[in-house]
């Protein structure tokens, strides 16, 4: 699993989540994103506008 904002790749706890969230773009793709994308823009809005 790699993050789709800086390409990272994302750890997975023993349960199988990952360090990060998912969030879905305007195509209801799911994308993934990394724990540090996810504290860095904070929103679900600041991480769909850094897919672009
Ligand atoms: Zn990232």
């Amino acid at each position: 699993m790699k993050c789709d904002i800086c390409s990272a790749k994302i750890e997975t706890t023993f349960l199988g989540k990952i360090r990060g969230t998912y969030v879905r773009d305007a195509k209801g793709k799911q994308k993934a994103a990394c724990f540090e994308c996810q504290r860095k823009l904070v929103t679900k809005e600041a991480l769909l506008d850094a897919l672009k």
